[in-house]
């Protein structure tokens, strides 16, 4: 009889999924792969008009656009500092280019 191996444990993300609550509060991360999330990103990105915030408290209307790559949607105030990661109040839809500022990742665009 050959040995039973024993099976590797359900990546994280697809327990989440069914469960939501599993994961640490630390590791918010993989918060950001759950359908709870996306759920709630998109109700953030309608609130919001699809328009970023930062730019709009510039006085300037960027849109954005619907998919993961064409926008951001930002803690207001870092989870690490206590924000809450799942409250709407504490998010709000960022263009790529205001999450890369706030992010420290700066790239000049034109
Ligand atoms: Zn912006």
């Amino acid at each position: 009889m050959p040995r039973l191996i024993k099976k590797k444990r359900e990546r994280w993300w697809a327990r989440s999924q069914k469960t939501g609550r599993q994961a640490g509060r630390k590791e918010k991360s993989k918060f950001y792969h759950t359908s709870r999330w996306r759920k709630l990103a998109r109700q953030i990105l309608i609130r919001d008009n699809y328009l970023c915030q930062a730019c709009k408290r510039k006085g300037v209307l960027t849109a954005v656009g619907e998919k993961p790559r064409d926008h951001a949607i930002d803690h207001i105030q870092a989870v690490r500092q206590g924000g809450d990661f799942w409250d709407p109040h504490n998010l709000e839809t960022l263009c790529a280019g205001c999450h890369n500022r706030k992010s420290g990742k700066e790239r000049h665009q034109a």
